[in-house]
């Protein structure tokens, strides 16, 4: 299991992330992306979306790791 992080504040709405993962992401009603699910099975095309994120506003950390999310969570 996979957390999608996307952290909205680096988004510069490109739409990237919804035009390689539209399964996976779509955009709010402020041209930000959002991920439609927070947690995922698989990596899958989420991978790609974070790679290619242009602001590098998409993190998939695994859920597994709970030391580092709850960490993320606090900042
Ligand atoms: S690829 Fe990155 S910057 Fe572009 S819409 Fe998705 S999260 Fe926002």
């Amino acid at each position: 299991m996979f957390k999608i992080i996307l952290d909205k504040n680096k988004c510069i709405g490109c739409g990237t992330c919804v035009a390689v993962c539209p399964g996976n992401y779509e955009m709010d009603s402020n041209s930000k992306a959002r991920p439609i699910k927070e947690e995922v099975e698989s990596f899958g095309c989420n991978r790609i979306a974070e790679e290619i994120c242009p602001v590098k506003a998409i993190v998939i950390k695994s859920v597994t790791d709970k030391k580092n999310l709850a960490l993320e969570e606090k900042e």
